[in-house]
């Protein structure tokens, strides 16, 4: 009753809780406006987009809440295990959409709104994307975040709140441009600040041994610099709303945060340093995908977010559990990739000098509790530190380290492994002036390292951890990524949704292993017409796009033939630009042939100090500024470079694609998952066998993808042959041609990439020379079922319809089982 509320001693008796909350949408449409009024201090007649965009988030957060607090409530009361998720990025994207999708609330919303006259699908599009993330490692930390809430999987995730996510990218005279994103700029509904989450984090100073009377001797770290690790948490609803998880995202902060006595004796500037030095470290993301940003600062990012996020673990054990011996029956803590390795030092530092325990033990907890995921092999990626930066930056942690590896080498000897591989698995890579080498570190202090498709395991076991491998042979395991189904064909392709529904009911929606169902439809012409029609108008929205961005006029009866993900070497975005050079000098010179409408689509950053990819921007700018304008090619060939490609883009862009390449060099891509986006979204793929293509072929069935090129053992026998490129250049007129227009100035100045030509006639190191052929041809192949329509739907369809293994939820439930012996509700 109201008068419960008016004295303290009423509210502890009554402990009165908000009434559940109606999900109708009168009553949406009234609270929103509530939200309106009364926490943006506007009226429904001023109101500006933005504004119905708060207040409608603050309605369905509401409702977030009630169920994240309930999950919480069950988390504590059953004291399941935990499992916790440390990933230096979370790629997330917007999250309105994908609240109201799971909570199951999209027609009430769309209702409610309408009152209003305000349309859903327009103010959800003002929401900045989230963009903690360079790429597919980011996005599966931020699926893996959504299928864990929708499996019941109790997790956290934890990483880094960056005030300036991943840059935003213009293109200016077919080049790339780096601009800072802004996505906090209008404040952050999602977020709840936890000022009494906070935690001391250390840098440098000195380590000194402590000697009391009666006790051991033990050694205390006394930083000298000190700042504060504070909480941000974001919850994250599962499907149906039957889990809410926490994201929790640390911000750095001063200690001070203004040294007084500078500002009062007039160094006005100076007693603000510190504070701003503190900030420095959560300031900006570090924009290196499968690259070594070797800098201090990111030394620094990947302690602090470490360090706080072990704090807040053991602090909640302690809490709740009381002593630590029970940390791993109660925690499994996951690093995603190498960047939180440093945690297995610092767990046990703080196991050891803070909680006391000793060595041993202590290092059989870390072992239990961790797990790591590697996510690369290739050399320019893997993490590794200057000893004396370390030293200087984390005494106590580079001591420990020192004392694993003495460790680690002891078990090495007593298993008779010999020296050259004891060199090998050492922590300390003593080749290049003396380095911690984080991925021995992960590994070590790990009972399960996995790689994230089958090739990928395989290969992490004979090349980066092959020594390791041979000493630890139970720890290796593979765990295929995966992608949500919510928001990779629910929420990006409600067409698609509609009519996989109405074809085989909604059961898919609970349980994507039911999209099976499809695959018998795939011969039935009135299915197969629907479901092209559903593609044809997701690139009718496309072009329009690529229309109002770039001024280009597309034909969406056209193959939309996409390549969208970072550039990079390895992934050949240049072998796909070549492959469109030729086909442009093929149909001008052979105007009989019956050559298939393309648009050619890329999208994709590059790493700012990696010239060779920005270079390729520039290349794929150059060639589509040139192709377009050519009235000979115009309704046969068009190519477009989509700037700024990020999640929003991705969800336009992959239910729009009819072919998906996926073509990296064999060996060289961990998993990919854009890949498996594309193919849910029913695109073919062309690619080659690497990473998660390799299973992608076993599942779709090789009459339903593109298979070419050389194999991961076929690429690294040429590499170690250093054959180069010349040869087969030279033996080829079709790619020959097509270098010799790029050299000799059709689409640019001359010599403006002779330095990537020369690279294929050179040692070829990405094999684009050597694959060529095979992919043209398989292009050809390609134009030849697209003159089909029932050919390519019946394909398409397949496609749909046999991709739910690539769902997260079942990555999910095999980590689950697997590695942290957690518990998943279903
Ligand atoms: N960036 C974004 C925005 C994505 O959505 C994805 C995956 O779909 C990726 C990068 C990774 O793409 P890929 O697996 O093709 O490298």
């Amino acid at each position: 009753s109201e008068a419960s509320f008016e004295g303290v001693d009423d509210v502890a008796m009554a402990a009165p809780k908000p009434a559940p909350r109606r999900n109708d949408s009168a009553a949406l449409a009234k609270e929103i406006a509530e939200k309106l009024t009364y926490a943006i201090g506007k009226d429904p007649a001023t109101a500006r987009r933005h504004d119905w965009l708060e207040a409608t988030t603050l309605a369905v957060r509401d409702r977030i809440v009630d169920h994240w607090l309930a999950s919480n409530a069950r988390n504590n009361a059953s004291g399941a295990k935990r499992v916790c998720y440390l990933s230096m990025e979370f790629l997330i994207g917007r999250l309105l959409r994908d609240a109201i999708n799971n909570l199951g609330l999209s027609e009430a919303i769309r209702d409610a709104l309408s009152a209003y006259d305000v349309e859903i699908d327009l103010i959800e599009l003002l929401e900045p994307d989230a963009a903690l993330g360079n790429g597919g490692l980011g996005r599966l930390a931020a699926c893996f975040m959504e299928s864990m809430a929708s499996t019941g999987v109790p997790g956290f995730g934890y990483g880094i709140r960056y005030v300036h996510g991943f840059f935003r990218q213009e293109v200016v005279d077919g080049q790339q441009v780096e601009l800072p994103e802004t996505w906090l700029e209008h404040g952050n509904p999602w977020e709840f600040e936890r000022r009494e989450r906070a935690f001391e984090i250390g840098f440098g100073g000195k380590v000194t041994m402590i000697e009391e009377a009666g006790k051991p001797p033990r050694q205390v770290w006394r930083p000298a610099e000190r700042i504060l690790a504070v909480a941000y948490d974001t919850p994250i609803v599962g499907w149906r709303g039957a889990r809410v998880n926490t994201l929790r995202l640390w911000s750095a902060r001063a200690l001070d945060p203004i040294l007084l006595d500078a500002f009062n004796s007039g160094d006005h500037i100076g007693a603000l340093l510190e504070a701003n030095r503190a900030q420095s470290i959560t300031q900006v993301l570090y924009p290196a995908d499968s690259h070594l940003a070797g800098q201090e600062l990111r030394l620094r990012q990947e302690f602090f977010f470490s360090s706080a996020s072990l704090q807040d673990i053991i602090r909640h054990h302690l809490k709740r559990h009381g002593d630590l011996t029970t940390l791993p029956d109660k925690v499994a803590i996951q690093l995603n990739d190498t960047h939180p390795a440093v945690s297995v030092a610092e767990m046990m530092r703080l196991l050891i000098d803070v909680h006391a325990m000793g060595w041993d033990q202590a290092w059989d907890i870390t072992k239990k509790v961790f797990s790591y995921t590697n996510h690369t092999l290739l050399p320019e990626a893997l993490e590794t530190w200057p000893v004396n930066l370390f030293e200087r930056l984390l005494p106590r942690q580079m001591q420990i380290i020192y004392a694993i590896n003495a460790q680690i080498i002891r078990e090495a000897t007593q298993s008779g492994l010999d020296g050259g591989k004891i060199a090998a698995i050492s922590l300390i890579d003593e080749g290049s002036g003396r380095r911690v080498r984080m991925g021995q570190l992960a590994f070590v202090g790990s009972h399960a390292i996995n790689g994230v498709s089958a090739l990928h395991t395989e290969l992490m076991k004979k090349t980066v951890f092959h020594n390791l491998h041979e000493l630890y042979p139970e720890r290796i395991q593979n765990k295929t990524n995966g992608v949500t189904p919510r928001r990779w064909i629910m929420e990006c392709n409600p067409d698609l949704t509609a009519l996989v529904t109405e074809a085989i009911g909604p059961g898919f929606k609970d349980d994507i292993t039911k999209i099976k169902g499809l695959d018998a439809l795939a011969t039935d012409a009135g299915f197969r017409d629907k479901f092209m029609a559903v593609k044809l108008r997701n690139k009718q929205r496309l072009a329009k796009t690529i229309e109002e961005r770039l001024a280009i006029s597309v034909d969406p009866h056209a193959m939309f033939d996409v390549q969208v993900k970072r550039i990079h070497e390895y992934k050949r975005q240049f072998l796909n630009i070549i492959e469109a050079v030729a086909l442009y000098d093929q149909i001008r010179s052979h105007p009989e042939i019956a050559w298939q409408p393309r648009v050619k689509i890329f999208a994709g950053k590059a790493a700012p100090s990696y010239a060779n990819a920005k270079q390729i921007i520039h290349l794929a700018n150059d060639v589509a500024r040139v192709i377009n304008a050519d009235p000979s090619v115009q309704n046969l060939l068009k190519v477009v470079f989509l700037p700024n490609y990020n999640v929003s883009l991705a969800e336009q862009i992959m239910p729009a694609a009819d072919l998906s390449e996926q073509i990296s060099t064999a060996g060289l891509e961990a998993s990919g998952t854009g890949n498996m986006k594309f193919a849910m979204n029913g695109a073919l793929t062309i690619g080659t066998l690497d990473g998660a293509n390799v299973e992608m072929l076993e599942h779709i069935g090789e009459d339903n993808i593109f298979i070419f090129g050389l194999t991961a053992e076929q690429v690294a026998a040429r590499r170690a042959n250093g054959q180069g490129g010349r040869e087969i250049i030279e033996n080829s007129p079709i790619l020959k041609g097509a270098l010799d227009s790029i050299s000799h100035g059709v689409f640019s100045e001359p010599g403006r990439y002779s330095n990537l030509i020369d690279n294929l006639y050179g040692n070829d190191w990405w094999m684009i020379a050597a694959d060529f052929e095979a992919y043209w041809q398989t292009q050809r192949r390609l134009d030849t079922v697209w003159q089909d329509p029932t050919a390519w739907g019946t394909k398409a369809v397949h496609n749909t319809a046999r991709m739910a293994w690539f769902s997260s939820d079942r990555s999910i439930r095999e980590y689950a089982k697997d590695i942290w012996s957690a518990p998943t509700g279903a």
